[in-house]
């Protein structure tokens, strides 16, 4: 039995853990200074209005948002609620099947089907009403490839 799929039969992990940031260069300091931690990547995502960066944290990744303007959704986060944990992302090995299973438990769902996240993955986010406060992202790799440094 592989280490991913040990503790749970369908294979799930935290993919990563999303911070929203006012200032992504500032908060990226002090996650460097402060804990060591490596930038594996930098990347804008447009489609949800964020500069992204990415760090290493073992089996497992921390993301700074930056919101690219105040009307994205990361942007009117941040004016109600302040900078904070944003959403933790479950890695999922066939998002399709999950995603069928939460529809079919009428689980309120902000995307019905999958999109394009960063680094190409295909995502979608369940509603925070239905996690206990948290929105919770799943996240499926394309084939042959994983989020995870090697
Ligand atoms: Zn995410």
């Amino acid at each position: 039995m592989s280490e991913k799929d040990a503790g749970n039969s369908r294979g799930l992990r935290v993919d990563h853990i999303a911070i929203a940031v006012k200032n992504l260069d500032e908060s990226l300091k002090f996650y460097k200074d402060q804990f060591g931690l490596e930038v594996i990547d930098i990347e804008v995502v447009e489609e949800q209005g964020v500069r992204v960066a990415k760090l290493d944290v073992g089996n497992t990744h921390i993301e700074l948002l930056e919101p690219l303007s105040d009307d994205t959704p990361v942007g009117k986060f941040i004016a109600q609620r302040g900078p904070g944990l944003h959403h933790i992302c479950l890695g999922v090995n066939n998002i399709e099947c999950e995603l069928n299973k939460l529809k079919a438990n009428s689980t309120k769902l902000i995307d019905e089907t999958p999109r394009i996240g960063a680094g190409g993955a295909r995502i979608a986010f369940v509603h925070p009403k239905a996690t206990n406060g948290v929105l919770m992202e799943l996240s499926e790799w394309p084939e042959g490839t994983s989020g995870a440094p090697d």
